[in-house]
This record gives C-alpha cells, structure tokens and sequence, in this order.
C-alpha cells in the first residue's frame, strides 16, 4: 500500500454525527442516525476501466498508484486502506414529486474522506459496491454502461465548468448483474462495474428531509449544523441568522448550477430531492442526457415520458420546487416562513442574472439588454426547436459567422446544424432573426476575434453525446476500454478544437435516434 500513503484521512461524518448502532447489513428503517457503517461487497476480479488523471492528481496519486492491483482492488470494494472507515448515509426525498420516505445510499458505499496535500477534502464514495441498509428491494450494484456513463459526464461536466460531483475509476468487477433493460420481462445478466465518485460532500437535500419528515429535529439540528461547520465555514457559528444565510447560499449555488445545465444543454433526468447537492454539484448521472435536436420539452428518462416533469425547460422550476421542499425541511430550526421566503428569491434572482448573463455570451453581447435580448432570444428558441438544430453546434458555429454575413450564410449553418429540412417557413424566421442578431452585433461593435473567442469559450464544441457514451459502452462490453480513454481525453478540453477529433463533433447519426441508450433511458441501473 506504499503507493497510497500519500492518501491521509479525516472521517469528521462518521466521528461526528450520530451513526445507526446496529452493525448488521440488512435492509431496514434507521432512525436518528445519519449514517449506517457497511462494508463493500468483495467481487470475483476487479480489471480497470479507466480512470481520471486530473481527479487522481486532486487526491495526490501517482499514474503508478492508479495503474496498480491495489488501485483495482481498492476501488472496486475488495481492500480497505488504512484510515477508511465505509459507511452509508441515510435520507430520503420527493421522487417525481411525491415524498418517498427513507431512501439512502442504497448503492452507494462511502470510504473516508481525504484531506489533499493543499488541505482540501474530498470524500470518496464507491456506487455499485453492494447492499446497505438503504437497499430497499433493489441489489445495491450497478452495470458496466451506466458506471461508463457517470465517469464520463462527471468529468466531462468538470472540463465544461459546471458544477459537479467527480469521478476517479471505474472498474469492472468481473460478476454478473441482473437488469430488465427493455422492461419486457426478459431480464439479461450485464457486466457489473464500480465507479469511485468523489466531491466535497454528498450531502443531498433529503438527508435534511428525512429528519424533519420523522419529527426528528435533534438529528436535523446536528446534520445541519456539521453542515455549515464542514462545508460553509465561512458563514460562522450556527444560529437562526446563519441558517438563513446557509439556505440562500444553497439557493444560489443551485441556481448557478442550473444555468450552467441550460448554457450546455444538459437534462439531468431525475431531479429528485435526493438528487440535489447541497453544495449545488450536479449528483447522480442516471438517465441524463444531452440535447441534439434543441427541444425545451425533450427528457431522456422513460420514467418521466409521460408528465415530463425532468424535461430541460422545466428544470429551473423544478429546482426551484426542490428548494421550497428543503425549505420546509428547515423550517422547524427556524420558525418563520418569510425570511425563508425571501431567501427563496436569492434563486430566482441569481438564475434570471446569471442565465441572461450566458445567452449575452452564447450570443458574443457584452452584455444583455432585457428591453432587445430577451425576445432575441426567446425567438431564437422557436427558430432552433423549429429547425431542430443541434444545439451544440449551432451555437460553436455561431462564432464563425460575422456581423455583415450574408443571409445566405447563416442559412447555410443552420441548415448544417438541424435534424430535418428546412420549411419555408422556418427560413423565413431564419432571415428575421439573423437580422435583428446582425442589427445587435453591430450596435454592440465588438471586435470580431474578441467576440470569437469569448463565444468559443462558453460554447463547447464537444460534449458527451449519448450516442458516443453509447458507442465507447459497446466496445467496452466487448472488453475494448479505448473509446472510453479516448472520450474521456477529447472532453478534458471541450472548448478547444482538436485535431483528429472531428467525429466527436458532429450531429447525431440517423440510427442512433431510436437506439435505445442513445436517446430514452431508464432510472436504476
Ligand atoms: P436514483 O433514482 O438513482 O436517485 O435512486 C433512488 C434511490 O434508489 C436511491 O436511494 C438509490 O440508492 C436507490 N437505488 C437505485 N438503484 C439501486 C440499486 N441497484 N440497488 C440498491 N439501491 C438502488
Ligand atoms: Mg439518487
Ligand atoms: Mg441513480
């Protein structure tokens, strides 16, 4: 374990909070407690996947360290190294909208937290890695293609700038997994993996609900206040003013993190309760999926096909929705709803700043003026949702185009960027758009290059498409792990044009559109 002892850990969840005292590992309810201690499932033959050099740097590992056995045997749940103390958290959260009771980590198993050698702290956490008392009917693993998926966009979304939970490995664990994958009944044995997810904390809004939905607020009270201790330091000693102070931070780190998914086009799928970081980290890749086809109504997950509740237009209300529920979570620490309220607009305020503030640089405005941009843009919308234009390279190819371009010119990019032929209709939104956006460019009188290349900068060209994650899971089954290296290194610099990589920009295939994983896929696998 030479190779590890760089890794110092300092478990303050488990030394601090008050852990479930039954030791066993069967699935139940655990009152007043934050925590259940559980080992990791031992598997038949770890073999590495691929893992993140930048998240192993973070944890001061070497390339020797994460190209070791002891790496593969340690992230897959079958070593413990010295100072990991692995436990489950517990809670709870609405699901589509209803509350759900106790949920938990049921197929998560965190290992310690690490302090870096620049005294930050990460806590790992491995999913996949067997039952917990929070399992519930489910089997506590995960497969090789949604642990490909998660490691992916974990690190995809942290080379894009949004907000997020990280991923180290993924690794195989050589068993076999049951999942019903077209819900038809006919269940198939899949590769069963582990991904080692780390952040700061994975402390979800209904770690805070469960408490409080049990009457429980001495439990809440603690939570809370290791919360701010640990992760808000800076906000000082807990008190009623101070948790004021902490819900609006979390107000706006969660709108922050919203208007990042809008800027790129990200649709989470399942933004449950027990889906939302209180740190406002993206968590839990599922279902999520990318748009193609700019479509405000579009979801990935099956689950949600119907009420499209986790659709992208939606998901700032619905985090919005998420808040109110935390904020009446809190509510019984601090016993007056008003300045709840009030804290409840730091959302809305900071989404309507920031997001206006992304279209201006999507668009390469200085800065956006409401009276003219906010129907630039909502026209915009209709015309790229008309057009079905990918979004992606809609917006890259954008930067291209001059403020004195022909019509013609920005026809023909839209034409390259969408789905179907263009009606004559849609051209002649077209035509209109692009000269109110020409008017615009000229009236802001930015130096071409300048806007080039501020446009560039928050418009990416490569993001994790669901048919290429698609394409690197199916080589990967057949036991070929290089689309995911390949992937994983083209997305560490999305803004960037990279030679020999233009098959990682283009539209989406004609037969990946009705693939299943490359465009509807489902909650738990
Ligand atoms: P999710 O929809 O992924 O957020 O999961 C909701 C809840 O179900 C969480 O409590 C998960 O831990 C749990 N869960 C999901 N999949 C599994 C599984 N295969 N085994 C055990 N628990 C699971
Ligand atoms: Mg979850
Ligand atoms: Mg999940």
């Amino acid at each position: 374990d030479n190779l590890f002892n760089t890794l110092t850990f300092d478990n303050r969840f488990v030394r601090e909070l008050p852990g479930d005292p039954e030791a066993d590992n069967y699935r139940r309810q655990v009152y007043q407690s934050c925590y259940s201690r559980v080992s990791p499932k031992a598997v038949k033959a770890p073999r590495l996947v691929a893992y993140s050099r930048e998240m192993a740097g973070e944890l001061d590992l070497s390339e020797a360290a994460c190209q070791s056995e002891v790496f593969c045997q340690v992230f897959a749940g079958n070593h413990l190294l010295d100072g990991m103390e692995p436990y489950a958290m517990n809670y709870g959260g609405q699901q589509f909208g209803h509350w759900a009771g106790q949920l938990g980590d049921g197929r998560a198993i965190n290992l310690g937290e690490v302090v870096n050698r620049q005294g930050r702290r990460w806590t790992l956490q491995l999913k996949g890695a067997g039952p917990t008392p929070y399992s519930r009917s489910a089997d506590g693993l995960a497969v090789l293609r949604s642990s490909i998926r998660e490691f992916l966009c974990s690190e995809a979304m942290h080379h894009l700038g949004v907000p997020t939970t990280r991923a180290l490995s993924v690794i195989l664990t050589g068993e076999q997994v049951v999942r019903d994958m077209f819900y038809d009944g006919n269940p198939q044995l899949e590769p069963g993996a582990v991904v080692c997810r780390v952040a700061p904390s994975f402390i979800r809004f209904g770690n805070f609900q469960l408490f409080t939905s049990r009457d429980d607020l001495e439990t809440l009270k603690q939570l809370v206040d290791f919360t701010i201790k640990t992760d808000f330091p800076h906000l000082g000693q807990p008190g009623k003013a101070v948790y004021l102070q902490w819900f609006a931070e979390i107000c706006r780190g969660t709108a922050e993190m919203i208007a990042h998914w809008q800027r790129v086009g990200f649709v989470h799928g399942v933004m449950n309760t027990d889906n939302m970081s209180i740190l406002g980290l993206t968590i839990d890749y599922g279902p999520y999926g990318w748009l193609e086809n700019y479509d405000p109504d579009w979801t990935p997950n099956t689950t949600d096909a119907q009420g499209r509740r986790y659709r992208f237009g939606n998901q700032p209300k619905i985090a919005y929705w998420n808040l109110v529920q935390l904020a009446n979570a809190l509510y019984p620490l601090i016993l007056k709803a008003e300045p709840l309220q009030d804290a409840l607009t730091v959302f809305t305020q900071t989404f309507e700043q920031t997001w206006q503030r992304m279209q201006a640089d999507k668009l390469g405005l200085t800065a956006f003026d409401p009276a003219v941009d906010q129907s630039l843009t909502a026209e915009l919308a209709g015309l790229l949702q008309a057009a079905e234009t990918d979004m992606t390279l809609f917006y890259r190819g954008l930067s291209a185009i001059e403020a004195d371009s022909a019509l013609a010119d920005f026809r023909a990019h839209l034409e390259a960027c969408a789905y179907a032929p263009l009606s004559a209709e849609t051209l002649s939104l077209a035509d209109a758009w692009f000269k109110i956006y020409q008017g615009r460019l000229q009236r802001d009188g930015r130096p071409r290059i300048e806007r080039q290349q501020s446009m560039d900068a928050v418009n990416p060209l490569y993001v994790l498409r669901n048919y290429l994650a698609q394409q690197a899971i199916d080589l990967a089954e057949q036991g070929d792990f290089s689309e995911v290296w390949q992937l994983l290194e083209v997305l560490r610099r999305p803004y960037t044009e990279q030679a020999g990589k233009q098959r990682f920009a283009e539209k989406r295939p004609d037969w990946a559109k009705q693939r299943a994983g490359c465009s509807m896929l489902s909650c738990s696998s």
